[in-house]
C-alpha cells in the first residue's frame, strides 16, 4: 500500500511540476513554451489538413506607465484582470498565453485572419471595460493587436515574428485596434531584418571609417591638437552613411558597443599617426557603451596599441547621459577620469538639464549644442552661451563651441570667452590623411 500511495504522490508531484513549467504562475496562463509548443503542433497539423492558423499578438497600451506609477502589485493586478478577460472570450480550443511581460498571445486553430479579427474585436472590447484597482481606482486599459496566419512554409518563429510587426504597424496607426499583417509590412520587416545584419557585419567586414574633426583652440597657446572622431559607414550598396543613418539603429540592437569599440582603437591609431604626444583624439561613447563592464578594458588596450598615454584620449557623452547615467555608469567614468581620460559633456544645452545638475559630475569640457550656436549672434542666443561660458568656468571647465559655420558667430563666440570652437567654418569632419595636411598648414601658419 505504502509503495501504491509513494507512486501516486510522486505522479501528482511530477503532474504538478510540469503544470508550472508551462504555466505562468501570475495568470495561470499558458506560458511561452506552452505557447510555443501548441503552435508547433498547430501549424504542424495545419500543414496536414490545409487549414488556416492565425496568431494574435499584443501587449497592453500604458502599462508601463501604470506599472512605474502605481508599482508592481497594481501591475500584477492588471496583468491578472487581463488574463482572466482575456480566458473568458477565446474559444475551447485557442490557447490564449501570458508570452511575456505585458504581451499576450492567441492562437486560434482552423481561422484565417478575417476570421480572426472576430477575436481582435472581442479582445478589445473585453479590454475596453474600466478596469477597477484595489488601491488606485479605476484605470483605462487599451491594447494594438497584431493579426497573423500561417502561409506556406510558415514557422512558429516567423508567425510570431509577423505578428509582433502588425502589432506595431497597428500601433502606428491611429484608430485602429488591430492590423493584419500583409506583404507590404512584411518587405518593410525584410528591410530591417537586412539592415540590422548588414550592420552586424559592418564591422567585421572592415566597412567602418574614421573621419576626424579638428577642434580648434581660441587663444593659440601651443597645446595639443584636438579631434573628435566621427564614424562613417561605407555601405557595400548604399554608400557611405552618416551616423545618423546607422546610429540609431546601432544604439537599439546593441551593435554601438562593437562600434564604439572600432572608433576607439582606430582614433587612438590616429593619433598615434599624427604624433601622440601632441594629439587628443575624442571620442563618442553611447550610453549603451558606457554600461559596457569591458570598457575600461577596451579603453586601455587601445592606448596601449596606439602607443597612447591616457590623456591622449578624450571621451563625449551626451549631456544627457552625464546627467541621467546610472551608478555603474558613473563608476566606470570615474574610472576612466582617475586614469586620466578627459571627459566632455556633448550635445550642451539640448537636455532639459538645468546647468546646476552639472556640478558634481564628472566633466572637463562642455561641448556647447549647435543648435545653440545656430542662433548667434542673436540676443537670446548670446544670453544662453554666455549663461554657460560663465558657469563653466566658475566650475573650472573647458567650453567648446560646436557648428560654428559663420564668421558672425565665430566672433560672438570669442567674444563670449568659450575657449575652442569646432564648425564647418575653421574645419569640417575630414579624412585622415586631409587632417595630416590640415594640422601641418596650421603649425606652418602659426
Ligand atoms: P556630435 O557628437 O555632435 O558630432 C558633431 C557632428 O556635427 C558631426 O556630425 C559633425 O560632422 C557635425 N558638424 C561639425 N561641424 C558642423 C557645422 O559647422 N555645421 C553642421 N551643420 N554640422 C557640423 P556627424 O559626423 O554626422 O555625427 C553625428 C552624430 O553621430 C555625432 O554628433 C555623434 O552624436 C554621433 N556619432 C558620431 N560618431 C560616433 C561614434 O563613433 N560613436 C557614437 N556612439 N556616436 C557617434
Ligand atoms: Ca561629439
Ligand atoms: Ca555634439
Amino acid at each position: 500500500v505504502m509503495h501504491v500511495e509513494d507512486i501516486s504522490e510522486r505522479k501528482a508531484l511530477e503532474a504538478r511540476l510540469t503544470h508550472q513549467a508551462l504555466h505562468d504562475e501570475l495568470t495561470r496562463l499558458p506560458n511561452r513554451a506552452l505557447f510555443l509548443d501548441r503552435l508547433q503542433t498547430a501549424l504542424a497539423r495545419a500543414a496536414r489538413d490545409l487549414a488556416p492558423v492565425s496568431v494574435l499578438f499584443f501587449d497592453l497600451d500604458h502599462f508601463k506607465a501604470v506599472n512605474d506609477s502605481f508599482g508592481h502589485e497594481t501591475g500584477d493586478e492588471v496583468l491578472r484582470v487581463v488574463a482572466e478577460r482575456l480566458s473568458a472570450i477565446v474559444r475551447p480550443g485557442d490557447t490564449a498565453a501570458r508570452f511575456a511581460g505585458d504581451e499576450f498571445t492567441v492562437l486560434c486553430e482552423g481561422l484565417d485572419a478575417e476570421q480572426a479579427v472576430g477575436v481582435a474585436d472581442r479582445i478589445s472590447e473585453a479590454l475596453a471595460a474600466p478596469l477597477v484597482l484595489t488601491r488606485h481606482g479605476e484605470v483605462a486599459l487599451g491594447a494594438s493587436i497584431g493579426i497573423a496566419t500561417a502561409g506556406p512554409g510558415a514557422t512558429g518563429e516567423t508567425l510570431l515574428r509577423d505578428a509582433d510587426m502588425a502589432m506595431y504597424a497597428a500601433k502606428e496607426a491611429a484608430g485602429t485596434s488591430y492590423k493584419i499583417f500583409d506583404e507590404r509590412l512584411r518587405s518593410r520587416s525584410v528591410a530591417r531584418l537586412d539592415r540590422e545584419r548588414d550592420l552586424a557585419r559592418a564591422v567585421e567586414r572592415g566597412e567602418l571609417e574614421l573621419a576626424v574633426q579638428p577642434i580648434t583652440a581660441l587663444e593659440p597657446g601651443g597645446g595639443r591638437t584636438e579631434l573628435e572622431a566621427l564614424v562613417r559607414w561605407r555601405h557595400p550598396i548604399h554608400g557611405l552613411l552618416l551616423p545618423a543613418a546607422f546610429v540609431p539603429l546601432a544604439e537599439e540592437t546593441g551593435h554601438i558597443t562593437d562600434i564604439d569599440r572600432w572608433v576607439l582603437q582606430h582614433a587612438c591609431q590616429a593619433a598615434a599617426r599624427l604624433g601622440a604626444a601632441d594629439t587628443r583624439v575624442w571620442v563618442n561613447l553611447s550610453l549603451r557603451t558606457l554600461g559596457d563592464p569591458r570598457l575600461v578594458a577596451h579603453v586601455l588596450g587601445a592606448l596601449d596599441a596606439g602607443g597612447l598615454t591616457t590623456t591622449g584620449l578624450g571621451l563625449e557623452i551626451t549631456e544627457r547621459a552625464v546627467v541621467e547615467g546610472g551608478d555603474d555608469m558613473r563608476e566606470t567614468v570615474a574610472e576612466l577620469r582617475r586614469l586620466g581620460v578627459a571627459l566632455a559633456a556633448d550635445d550642451f544645452g539640448t537636455g532639459y538639464s538645468s546647468l546646476a545638475a552639472l556640478i558634481d559630475r564628472p566633466v572637463d569640457v562642455i561641448k556647447i549644442d549647435r543648435s545653440i550656436v545656430a542662433g548667434l549672434p542673436a540676443a537670446p542666443s548670446l544670453a544662453v552661451v554666455r549663461a554657460i561660458v560663465a558657469m563653466a568656468a566658475a566650475l573650472d571647465l573647458r567650453t567648446v563651441a560646436e557648428g560654428v559655420e559663420r564668421e558672425d558667430q565665430l566672433d560672438a563666440v570669442r567674444e563670449l570667452g568659450c575657449g575652442h570652437v569646432q564648425g564647418d567654418l575653421l574645419a569640417p569632419a575630414m579624412s585622415l590623411d586631409a587632417v595630416a595636411e590640415h594640422c601641418a598648414a596650421g603649425a606652418s601658419a602659426s
